[in-house]
């Protein structure tokens, strides 16, 4: 890939409503992503490997639990940390995003939110040192946007557990130490239990062939009477409320991760567009392709204004499922079609590994997808408003 130039847009002087803490942050993972993404990322997603020697790196920098308590391991930063965080990271790659998002808000969070004291300290400070990487088991072969329909249950035999079911579609499974799992009990309520990798009769096979997230491992978890010890049942919360207070939390870092995956396409199409010179002039100087720059600040700039806004209702614990789910849906979309477009101003360099905006396209594919799809999320924004629920 061409050498890291990316320099951030911020056409609204938003650093202004930054922290100093907020931009060292920010300044300290930009410069990581620089370092130790940027030069290896192109290589990885060719051979849809995650590089799993960069656990350490994100740990480093807080990538693991940016809102975690100290005393856990986390680095106790407030939600705009956490936000910028995900917004380099994904600057660099959607997949290093991913796999940073569900070891903090899929498999951190709920051990913190419902977990007990001892669980805490058994896995939170491994997982926020990057020793081990967690996964989280909610999607199923036949139960993707409907989870409440999902078939994974588990029996009280006494002194354990015992889980049957499959999982699909699942980010770091293939090498994961510890799942959250979410399946039904007797009584068909949904728990989450914690399920390590040695457990007999769980297996984690990796799933191929994908033209997306490919520096992500994505595998299925299947559940062959394993024996679960009782103390692996998060005690805290259960109902289908549990899992989908872990999604509004990873779901909120999605919509940062998006501007950062855009921010890039923009800028590497708007240094392409001064250089490139077709018919004697830049292609930057033709008002088609300004209109696509210019449409491509605009959209970045309301983005960055709604997640900023949206970041300080959730340090203040008052932002919405509703309010999370319109601005990952905005964001994700705002960044596939900047991807698209920004594609097309590079003509055949486009959609070469030269250049990382066809990498993010395909990655925006399937962020566009899980933690909720486009549709999914527009129509919770319409129950919010009409109180109709269009999913019964
Ligand atoms: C790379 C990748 C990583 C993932 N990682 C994880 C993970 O770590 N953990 C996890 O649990 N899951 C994960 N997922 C799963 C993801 O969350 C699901 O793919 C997503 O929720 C959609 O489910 P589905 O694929 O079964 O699609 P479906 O639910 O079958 O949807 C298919 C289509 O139907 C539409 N649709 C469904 N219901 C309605 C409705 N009521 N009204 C209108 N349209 C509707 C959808 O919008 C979609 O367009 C991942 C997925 C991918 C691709």
């Amino acid at each position: 890939m061409a050498s890291d130039l990316f320099e951030a847009p911020d056409y609204y002087n938003l650093d202004e409503l930054l922290t100093d803490e907020h931009k060292l942050v920010r300044d300290t993972t930009r410069n990581w992503v620089k370092k130790e993404i940027s030069p290896i990322i192109e290589d990885y997603a060719q051979k849809s490997e995650f590089p799993m020697h960069i656990t350490k790196g994100l740990a480093e920098i807080g990538a693991f639990g940016p809102y975690i308590p100290m005393k856990y391991g986390g680095a106790g930063l407030d939600q705009i940390s956490y936000g910028l965080i995900m917004q380099e990271i994904e600057r660099g790659d959607s997949g290093i995003r991913s796999t940073a998002s569900v070891q903090s808000s899929l498999v951190m969070y709920p051990i913190w939110k419902y977990g007990n004291e001892l669980q805490r300290q058994k896995y939170l400070p491994k997982l926020a040192s990057g020793a081990w990487i967690g996964c989280f088991g909610l999607t199923e072969p036949d139960h993707g946007s409907n989870p409440a329909g999902m078939i994974t249950n588990f029996k009280d035999k006494g002194d354990h557990y015992l889980l049957n079911g499959a999982k699909m579609w699942i980010s770091n499974a293939p090498f994961a130490h510890v799942a959250v799992v979410w399946a039904k009990d007797e009584n068909g309520r949904i728990h989450g239990l914690l399920v390590e990798r040695g457990m007999e009769g769980f297996s984690t096979p990796e799933t191929h062939s994908k033209w997306s997230l490919r520096a992500s491992a994505t595998g299925e978890l299947i559940f062959d009477n394993v024996k679960v010890p009782k103390e692996n049942l998060l005690p805290n919360k259960s109902g289908l409320g549990a899992p989908l207070g872990c999604l509004d939390s990873a779901r909120y870092g999605i919509a940062w991760g998006a501007i950062g995956a855009a921010m890039d396409c923009y800028d590497t199409a708007l240094r392409y567009s001064k250089e490139r010179i077709q018919f004697g002039k830049p292609i930057g100087q033709f008002q088609l392709q300004q209109k696509k720059l210019a449409e491509m600040i605009t959209e970045i700039t309301k983005a960055q204004i709604l997640t900023w806004r949206l970041g300080l209702l959730k340090n203040e614990d008052k932002a919405t499922s509703a309010q999370i789910s319109m601005a990952k849906r905005n964001n994700v979309h705002m960044a596939l079609n900047i991807a698209r477009e920004a594609r097309q101003i590079l003509g055949g360099m486009g959609i070469t590994g030269e250049y990382s905006i066809m990498r993010h396209a395909m990655n925006l594919e399937s962020v566009i997808t899980y933690e909720g799809t486009h549709d999914i999320h527009l129509l919770i924004t319409g129950l919010d408003i009409t109180g109709l629920n269009a999913f019964k």
